[in-house]
């Protein structure tokens, strides 16, 4: 039976409530006057159920879609401004017991590379990341309670926040790693984690269980259930994710909505993130074998869909898609890409060579960070190295609170203009320094509080000096 508030997966992913829902979308889908009110709901600003973006989703009407499309990037224009925030996975270890259809490091896969990285490594790794200017990173491994225990992660994540090279550093570590324990959310946030990851791949349960046949990750509710041990862990950050490709997009959509409205409804704050990863070939994979692949088309109404129902999560696309796609889903509600992303174990540091292979999947945006900074700040954004939030103790509830009352832009545009300036002075290259300085210039004045624009002004000077990591 369908209930939102119940902590049992097969309540809040209810099948039977996507069914009726996807049922009432595909009836209603030409019903252009209901189209109309619930995007005079979207408007609103508070977001949409579930039924009602499934509806907007199913509709195919060329004026609806405009609308959706313009509302998409109001929305994310009114919360999250212009700015981008960046980010790099570090691939730890690519052990894994598991089965995963669609992923390379399934266990049975004898041909890829298995590495794990020890401290040392892990410490070049890093030390490269800052190198290129990065400040946040998505930590990723396989699931492997032998080779990769929460001891091991625990010991990495300490690893990456103690490396200090030149003027860089590590100030926020995300983490992508397999669900576990109350007990081991408690350990990563004693640990300083911000945002901890974790993509369903799919809500339906019955492909969920054909794709993991093996290991723990087989068990549909252990990893459903995940963000409420997170929560109860302490970990108020929490990342939703579909791999869009494995089952119809429809059914995701509906029970990526329903997660949220879950996490809302029993814990008071709804995903940090949403990522919209899609299948990638792979070694030993090949996407073909997902029938479900989605058109870019597709793809971005998705994303426009998701910006409007759930207005305040930060929306993340990685380098699985190309610089044309990311652009355009950067336009209709992306707020977070990663940048000059290696999905090897070890790849910063130095290329894998040729009879090696540990990498996850085909990455199709290659650019460099400081190609993709210099892009982005062509197309008007602001590239932002932000990490403050959660270091100044705006997480879960507390940030929702002044993301919602638009509050946060008094910190968030601070922020980025400071980090942004931090990376022109020490990484980027002529053509971005000349491009960014002309950027932070014209963006102070939009500083929306005169105190914080002075203070801004201070702190902005203090870097020319050889001071860093001023924050608002
Ligand atoms: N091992 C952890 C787990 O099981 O959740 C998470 C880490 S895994 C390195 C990160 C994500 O990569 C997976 O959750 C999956 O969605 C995605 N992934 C796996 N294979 C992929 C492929 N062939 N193409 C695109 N994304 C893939």
């Amino acid at each position: 039976m369908y209930d939102e508030r119940s902590l049992k997966a097969e309540d809040f992913i209810n099948d039977d409530e996507i069914l009726d829902t996807l049922r009432y979308a595909g009836e209603h889908a030409s019903d252009l006057t209901l189209a109309q009110q619930i995007l005079e709901k979207a408007r609103l600003k508070k977001g949409l159920t579930h039924r009602e973006a499934s509806l907007l989703l199913a509709c195919e009407d060329e004026e609806v879609n405009r609308q959706i499309f313009s509302l998409a990037q109001e929305i994310k224009k009114e919360f999250y401004g212009n700015r981008i925030v960046m980010f790099a996975p570090l691939y730890l270890s690519n052990y894994c017991v598991n089965e995963c259809q669609y992923c390379p490091y399934h266990h049975r896969n004898k041909h890829i590379t298995r590495k794990k990285l020890t401290q040392e490594e892990i410490a070049r790794e890093v030390t490269a990341l800052q190198d290129m200017g990065h400040k946040r990173l998505a930590i990723e491994a396989g699931e492997d309670p032998v080779n990769n225990p929460i001891e091991y992660i625990l010991e990495c994540i300490r690893t990456i926040y103690s490396v200090k090279h030149k003027n860089g550093s590590i100030r926020r570590v995300n983490v992508n790693i397999a669900a576990t324990t109350v007990e081991n959310y408690r350990k990563l946030k004693e640990a300083g984690i911000g945002t901890y990851i974790l993509f369903q791949e799919t809500y339906n349960k019955e492909r969920y269980e054909e794709l993991h046949p093996a290991g723990p990750k087989h068990d549909y509710a252990y990893h459903t259930e995940a963000m409420d041990r997170a929560m109860e862990g302490g970990i108020d950050d929490v990342g939703l994710g579909v791999l869009f490709g494995l089952e119809s997009y429809r059914y995701e959509f509906a029970g990526l909505l329903m997660h949220a409205e879950h996490l809302e409804a029993v814990h008071g704050v709804g995903p940090h993130t949403i990522s919209v990863p899609r299948v990638k070939h792979a070694d030993d994979i090949d996407p073909e074998v997902f029938d479900n692949s989605i058109p870019d088309s597709v793809f971005m109404k998705i994303i426009a869909c998701i910006r409007i129902a759930v207005p305040y999560t930060g929306m993340i696309i990685s380098t699985r898609e190309s610089a044309s796609c990311r652009k355009q889903a950067l336009a209709v509600g992306i707020s977070q890409i990663s940048g000059a992303s290696r999905t090897s174990v070890g790849g910063y540091y130095e290329a894998e060579p040729e009879e090696e292979n540990s990498e996850q999947f085909d990455v199709s945006d290659k650019r460099t960070l400081d190609e993709v900074v210099n892009w982005l700040m062509k197309l008007g954004y602001i590239p932002s190295f932000c990490t403050a939030c959660y270091r100044e103790g705006r997480t879960g509830d507390r940030f929702m609170t002044l993301l919602k009352a638009g509050q946060i832009q008094n910190c968030c545009l601070p922020n980025a203009l400071l980090t942004l300036k931090e990376y022109l002075l020490d990484y980027a290259s002529e053509d971005t320094k000349r491009i960014g300085y002309e950027m932070i210039e014209k963006e102070i004045m939009e500083v929306p509080n005169e105190k914080a624009r002075e203070t801004l002004k201070k702190y902005l000077a203090a870097l020319d000096e050889g001071k860093r990591d001023f924050r608002f």
